[in-house]
């Protein structure tokens, strides 16, 4: 960290504050200074009371905004839980649109396979079989496409409210970045 060599503008005590500080309390009589930079030179001046003032208004406005943020996080984390799909084994997953398509699409190629098989088992022995083969067949890719599109709804409500927090988000950074 640079620092640089300052007096006290009231007591005259050496201060040593780091390079980017703008204010610094002297610790011998703790007057509140403001550091003053002119061409290479820097010197301290006594805080008039309305600097002050803005300065606590300003660190208090960022104290606001830093708890603003973290709420929006833990709310964001707590809120996107229920977006989740969870897999075979357990995984929590962010829901996709593109994943969705891909169930709907093996259900479709599942059935067709399915289709052809009780067909066959029909050709060699006529009978109940392959009627009962059928409605599982269609119970199973009915299953599937019910999963294919919840997971879909689920992947565009998520991407919204994603981006509604992330636009939040900004907002509040951007005010933390105009109160310094
Ligand atoms: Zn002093």
């Amino acid at each position: 960290m640079r620092v640089v060599n300052l007096s006290c503008n009231e007591c005259g005590a050496p201060l040593v504050v780091p390079k980017s500080t703008n204010y610094v309390t002297c610790e011998f009589c703790g007057t509140q200074l403001h550091v003053v930079r002119e061409g290479g030179a820097a010197y301290t001046e006594v805080q008039e009371l309305s600097e002050r003032t803005s300065q606590l208004e300003q660190d208090v406005a960022r104290l606001k905004a830093n708890d603003a943020l973290e709420r929006l996080d833990a709310e964001w984390q707590e809120e996107m839980q229920q977006y989740l799909v969870r897999s075979r084994r357990g995984e929590a997953n962010i829901p996709t649109k593109g994943g969705a398509v891909f169930a709907v699409v093996a259900a479709g190629i599942f059935f067709l396979f399915w289709m052809r098989f009780a067909i066959r088992i029909a050709g060699r022995a006529p009978g109940g079989a392959s009627a009962a083969m059928l409605i599982i067949g269609a119970m199973i890719v009915l299953g599937i496409l019910g999963k294919g599109v919840s997971t879909f709804k689920k992947a565009g409500l998520y991407e919204r409210r994603r981006a509604e927090y992330e636009r939040r988000r900004r907002e509040i950074v951007a005010s933390i970045r105009g109160a310094e």
